[in-house]
């Protein structure tokens, strides 16, 4: 039987996991990772079938919506076996982020294991640009993996954009405009403090919502929409079009009150804030109790862990970054 089991101590009832399968990526994005890193050893990674069952635990929790993260999640190998697992755990809401260069292949097999909903980082159209952005990335591989993904039937598909005032503020209007001719939803994201970067100084870089949006009023008519995901993002409806322009603002929006997630990392951390380092192990419950017991001692482990949830985040860019982990590590 399912249980809400998950309440915090500020009564905030956790309905949301992200779980990040890997800690790797193809590109190395400029906001989120250093030129050269290092990244985890194989074996301090979640096996398939350890994701698997920490996502069978929370749903029997009571939890209802996974997004699967990264890393990259498309380049962990067999990673489709997982996704027909997690299928198959009656999520009302099951989705993944994605840098979209492998979607063109994934696409339908993802759709026919279950996912409902996918998101697709997109920060410029010109593929100079978008290469320098991502040190690696082929935007046309990107843009062949979006037209994949319209075709293949999932609910929603959404375009995340990370804006940086030197890097691509120019083309918020082209990227709105490519989003929602195409009938995709797009949310421009401030870039947030994870992790120690010598790329760019975040502070010149940052970008708040109200002026992104103000970019946009000259062209598109827009109206505030109601409902709230819980989490950092507003929406906003676009006259004439049936999608919605977000705005995800970790520093001018605090959205801590009505928080509903947690993430685990890839190597079965259970983080309880992203802006905190508040967090349990997970990866040792899993690989020390036997195969009897492990569901129910992890459900014991993950009930225990929001008892450690703290009441809100603390991002301030006028300081160095308190969370040294990088987003990879932790999934976005
Ligand atoms: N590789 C996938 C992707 O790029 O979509 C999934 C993982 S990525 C860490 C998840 C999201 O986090 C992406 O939309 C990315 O743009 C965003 N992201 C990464 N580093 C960030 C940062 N420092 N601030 C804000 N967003 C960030
Ligand atoms: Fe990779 Fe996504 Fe990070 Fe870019 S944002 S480096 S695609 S994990």
């Amino acid at each position: 039987m399912i249980q809400p089991d998950l309440i915090d101590p500020f009564g905030r009832r956790v309905h949301y996991l992200r779980l990040s399968v890997t800690d790797r990526c193809d590109f190395r994005c400029r906001y989120c990772m250093a030129e050269d890193m290092t990244f985890l050893p194989r074996d301090q990674v979640l096996s398939l079938e350890e994701l698997a069952t920490v996502a069978k635990v929370f749903r029997r929790l009571g939890g209802d919506k996974l997004r699967i993260t990264g890393g990259e999640p498309l380049i962990r190998r067999d990673v489709l076996r997982l996704f027909q697992s997690l299928g198959k755990l009656g999520f009302a809401d099951l989705s993944l982020t994605t840098n979209g260069a492998r979607l063109r292949e994934f696409a339908q097999p993802l759709v026919d294991a279950g996912v409902h909903r996918v998101n697709i980082s997109l920060d410029s159209l010109q593929p100079d640009r978008f290469r320098d952005i991502t040190r690696t990335g082929d935007l046309a591989a990107v843009l062949a993996g979006i037209e994949a993904a319209r075709n293949a039937g999932f609910r929603r598909i959404k375009i995340n954009v990370v804006v940086m005032r030197h890097f691509n503020l120019d083309e918020v209007v082209p990227l709105t405009r490519f989003a929602l001719e195409r009938g995709l939803d797009i949310s421009f994201i401030e870039e947030m403090p994870l992790g120690e970067i010598d790329d760019h100084e975040r502070r010149d870089e940052f970008v708040s919502s109200e002026e992104l949006r103000n970019c946009l009023v000259p062209h598109f008519s827009l109206s505030p929409v109601a409902e709230s995901s819980g989490g950092p993002a507003r929406y906003w409806a676009a006259h004439g079009y049936a999608n919605r322009v977000g705005f995800i603002s970790p520093h001018s929006h605090n959205f801590c009150s009505t928080c509903n997630r947690v993430r685990v990392s890839a190597e079965g951390r259970i983080l309880l804030c992203l802006g905190n380092e508040h967090s349990a192990d997970l990866r040792s419950v899993l690989r020390s109790n036997p195969a009897e017991n492990v569901e129910e001692r992890l459900a014991q482990a993950m009930i225990a862990a929001l008892r450690l949830k703290p009441e809100r985040h603390h991002f301030n860019l006028d300081e160095p970054p308190q969370i040294l982990r990088f987003m990879n590590a932790t999934g976005g």
